[in-house]
């Protein structure tokens, strides 16, 4: 029998009088806001004394049991605070007040608004008026409280006290907010508290205590509202965490004007320069500065008002950065010229700044080498290569709203409704900088996304069709963005209350997600930026992994190459099929009904193929190459049935006699011949090559003919011929005899020869199984994990859509197995493979392929399992370049240090 536990659990951690029960390494605990606090307490700063209620009384409220010592806990700890003080909460003379904030292990903008002021009720804001000599503040404190309790607590829309406010304003004549005077602010809250019984249907609570507890309560939901779970669905963030919840002494900014309130940087995190940044408002409280009511000053403008406080504040924070060695963002606030810390953190910054920081720390000799490689993000470094938004040439409110950053970069253009539109706009030389504005995307629009310099998209996520397609153009994307309606029949679309047509000027932020009126300012990109380059040579050689790209065309595997990839891991030949010189040949192909017009047809497809290999091998000279034999199923060649069968009956009726139609009929036929219901689980992979041999012969004699024909000239080719979708060995063998017959011959014809590879991809669960016996004709492995996770989870790669996002709404997929591999199930077969493999063939080369190979997470697992490389598209290299870093310096003990 269990004997009953009793609870150990330390629920509330006070700070103040220059000591804290916690500190700055209890994140997990207390959460990022709670640890600072405790720490800057510790480190005799001047903090409003306080106390933290610790994540698992969230985590208790989520299960829907709340023990009884935490309220216990609170109490006491309540009382503390008061003796401390000098004060009771709400009431008395001189009444304490507090503010209930949320705060979780990791800065979360999703959740819960801070409530501030609480104490105040009809009584104690009479004595904070009394004892102040200022019934101003005090009235206007009062009003913020039931407005922010309102809307925080009771749910009760801003807008219902913004209209009570606003009414007053104009009844007053009053321009800002300050010109309302005591009095008037006493009749707004009379009429907030009529606000808050009509909407609550509950008074505005006049115990103090009771104000806290829900206050409290209120937090603890906060971790469970949309904002919230959709933020941490993007930033991969676990939903177990909870979030705590921090009770502090007001001070105010509001007094007065010797009192004000700001939040800084140590670092400008925009640009990472060493310089002081920062804003503040005199006589303002909490989120004035940043919510835009009032425009703040620069924090220089500070040391011109009370030079005293801004060296202080100067000294604290520069203290602050050394001690927790990191850009530290900060909230401070001054009451009657006195300093106050309220907040320090490691601050957000973009992928320049991380990268600029990180160096620079390392030249003061605040960090190693190593860590400051562990610092960036490997996401981030992208940012380096895509052109951006300046943001200090964008005019304040041209930022029209904000959607997901699907795919990084900035665009200007005009915007256009339909991709037919966007191509027939470019082709009319109407426009020549096009945003494409959609609902959502479908492979139908293609043509369109590749002429616009931008896509702008009103639904879907992360993993839309826009987002994946545009990341992989290296284009510009914003997905997501909910507050744009899109009315593609009208030609407009509606945000910020503008109504915005076709030939519109707008411009994407596809870093920040940000939708920006008119022509921003655009800064270019560039891999050879200095700061990059030096990053980058300190983290290259912790690096196991080797990095290689996928690339179809020579101009993509120079880019890769100019962003450090080492050799190209997937090139996928039948993209070369479809460029309009050759379609007709590979449709003759298709067509032919017996061998020997098949290979008329190939013959004509075989020198075209050679040059785009010898392109390859010369844009590569002296890295790998790895060629794909024809994947697809051959349908994807042919017109659909259904633009057939139209076409057909159209003739039918104009031109009966027409030879066109009798070349329709026969095309319909076989088309419906290829029809198959699965076609990604049909005649595809090497089963084409299996079924037409002489597609895999011509092939490899083109891959061949042109390694020997470049290497001739002197340059160093390395050819590796890969097999697509093999399942067995004997599948396998049977297209590697081809592969290798058709190697001797060329060689013979040639004269020389050229070191050559044959494997395969591992993309079936069947091959992972078997990769041992796979192993004795493969010389190389590359997990295609695209085909990988659709074929494991069973799961249609082009249909997914339809599921995952319930699935990830629903938490049974935290992340979309086709963006991040899925190591749990997809990763047991890879780690699977690549040790049946090795134990037939030691010194077998394996990889990746696909989207994964450029995902962080999905890299550093590829270099646990021993791969010897990933390959991503070439604007992905970088981003996998640091993660193969992070990853070796990990495995020696280094922990992540990126800011989430
Ligand atoms: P967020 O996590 O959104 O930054 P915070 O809890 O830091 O929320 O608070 C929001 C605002 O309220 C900040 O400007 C902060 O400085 C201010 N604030 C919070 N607590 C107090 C307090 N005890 N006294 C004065 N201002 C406070
Ligand atoms: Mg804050
Ligand atoms: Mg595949």
């Amino acid at each position: 029998m269990a004997t009953p536990t009793v609870s150990t659990v330390k629920y509330v951690y006070s700070f103040g009088g220059g000591k804290a029960e916690g500190n700055g390494k209890m994140k997990d605990t207390l959460g990022g806001k709670g640890a600072g606090l405790a720490e800057m307490t510790n480190a005799g700063l001047p903090v409003p004394p306080g106390f933290t209620i610790q994540t698992e009384a969230c985590r208790e409220y989520m299960r829907g049991k709340i023990s009884a010592e935490m309220d216990k806990e609170m109490d006491a700890a309540l009382a503390q605070l008061e003796a401390l003080q000098g004060q009771k909460l709400g009431a008395g003379d001189n009444p304490l007040l507090v503010s209930v904030r949320s705060g979780a292990k990791f800065s979360m903008p999703g959740m819960m608004d801070t409530i501030l002021n609480l104490g105040l009720n009809d009584e104690s804001v009479k004595a904070l008026a009394e004892r102040t000599q200022n019934p101003r503040f005090a009235y206007d404190s009062y009003r913020r409280l039931i407005q922010m309790f309102g809307n925080v607590v009771l749910d009760i829309e801003k807008a219902h006290f913004e209209e009570v406010f606003d009414g007053k304003k104009k009844q007053k004549k009053a321009k800002l907010d300050t010109d309302l005077d005591a009095r008037a602010l006493q009749e707004v809250i009379v009429e907030y508290k009529k606000v808050v019984k009509k909407h609550a249907k509950i008074d505005f609570p006049q115990d103090s205590h009771e104000q806290l507890v829900m206050a409290r309560d209120a937090v603890f939901r906060s971790w469970q509202n949309d904002r919230a779970k959709h933020y941490r669905r993007m930033n991969n963030i676990d939903d177990m965490l909870g979030t705590a919840v921090n009770v502090q002494a007001m001070v105010f900014g509001n007094m007065g004007e010797t009192s004000g309130t700001g939040v800084g940087f140590t670092r400008n995190p925009a640009t990472g320069a060493k310089e002081f940044w920062g804003e503040f408002l005199m006589n303002a409280q909490g989120e004035d500065v940043v919510s835009g009511v009032r425009t703040p000053m620069n924090i220089a403008k500070l040391n011109e008002i009370m030079p005293d406080v801004y060296e202080q504040l100067r000294d604290i924070t520069s203290r602050m950065e050394k001690h927790y060695r990191d850009m530290q963002d900060f909230e401070f606030t001054i009451q009657d010229g006195k300093l106050y810390m309220l907040q320090t953190r490691n601050g957000k910054r973009t992928g320049l700044a991380a990268v600029r920081v990180a160096i620079d720390m390392v030249n003061e000799g605040l960090i190693s080498k190593e860590e400051a490689v562990l610092r960036v993000e490997p996401n981030q470094v992208v940012e380096f290569l895509f052109p951006r938004v300046d943001d200090k040439a964008l005019a304040k409110d041209a930022v029209l709203t904000t959607g997901l950053p699907a795919s990084p970069g900035a665009a200007v253009g005009q915007i256009v409704f339909t991709a037919d539109e966007a191509v027939a706009m470019l082709h009319k030389g109407k426009m020549k900088n096009i945003i494409l504005v959609r609902g959502e995307t479908t492979p139908e629009d293609i043509h369109g996304m590749e002429v616009a310099a931008g896509i702008l998209t009103s639904r879907g996520g992360m993993s839309s069709h826009a987002a994946v397609v545009t990341r992989g153009m290296g284009k510009c994307c914003v997905a997501g963005a909910g507050e744009v309606k899109v009315d593609e029949k009208k030609k407009e679309m509606r945000v910020a209350g503008q109504t915005f047509k076709e030939g519109d000027w707008i411009s994407l932020d596809g870093t920040t997600g940000r939708v920006i009126k008119g022509k921003a300012a655009v800064l270019p990109g560039d891999p050879k930026d200095p700061k990059l380059v030096e990053f980058m040579s300190w983290a290259d050689p912790y690096r196991r992994l080797k990095i290689r790209s996928n690339a179809d065309i020579p101009r993509d595997a120079k880019a890769a190459q100019a962003f450090g990839a080492e050799g190209i891991g997937l090139c996928r030949t039948e993209h070369m099929f479809f460029a309009e010189d050759r379609l007709p040949h590979m449709r003759t192909m298709i067509l032919a009904n017996n061998e020997k017009d098949r290979r008329a047809a190939l013959k004509k497809l075989l020198p075209m193929q050679r040059k785009d290999f010898e392109g390859l091998f010369k844009a590569m000279d002296g890295y790998g190459v790895t060629i794909r034999t024809i994947d697809p199923p051959l349908h994807e060649f042919l017109p659909s049935r259904e633009s057939l069968m139209v076409e057909i009956a159209k003739l039918e009726i104009t031109k009966p006699k027409s030879p066109k139609l009798k070349e329709l009929r026969t095309l319909l036929e076989r088309v419906e011949e290829l029809h198959e219901l699965n076609p990604m689980l049909g005649h595809r992979g090497c089963r084409l090559g299996i079924t037409y041999p002489e597609i895999t012969e011509m092939q490899a004699r083109a891959i061949i003919e042109a390694a020997v024909n470049v290497s001739k000239k002197g340059i160093k080719v390395l050819p590796e011929i890969m097999i697509p979708l093999t399942g067995s060995l004997k599948e396998l063998r049977h297209q590697t005899n081809i592969v290798r017959r058709v190697a001797e011959e060329v060689f013979k014809e040639k004269g020389t020869k050229v070191d050559y590879m044959v494997g395969t991809m591992i993309e079936l669960p069947r091959a992972a199984l078997v990769a041992d016996q796979i192993a004795e004709e493969a010389e190389f492995f590359s997990f295609g994990t695209n085909d990988l996770t659709q074929t494991t989870f069973g799961f249609s790669r082009d249909d997914v859509n339809k599921i995952l996002p319930i699935y990830m709404k629903e938490g049974l997929l935290k992340q979309d197995p086709f963006a991040v591999l899925d190591q749990e199930g997809v990763g047991q077969l890879v780690k699977m493979g690549v040790e049946r493999g090795r134990a037939t063939r030691p010194d077998l080369k394996v990889g990746i392929c696909g989207e994964h190979g450029g995902e962080p997470e999905s890299v550093k697992f590829c270099h646990r399992v021993g791969l010897n490389y990933v390959s991503c598209s070439p604007f992905r290299v970088l981003t996998a370049r640091l993660a193969a870093a992070q990853a070796a310096l990990e495995e020696k003990g280094g922990s992540g240090g990126a800011t989430k």
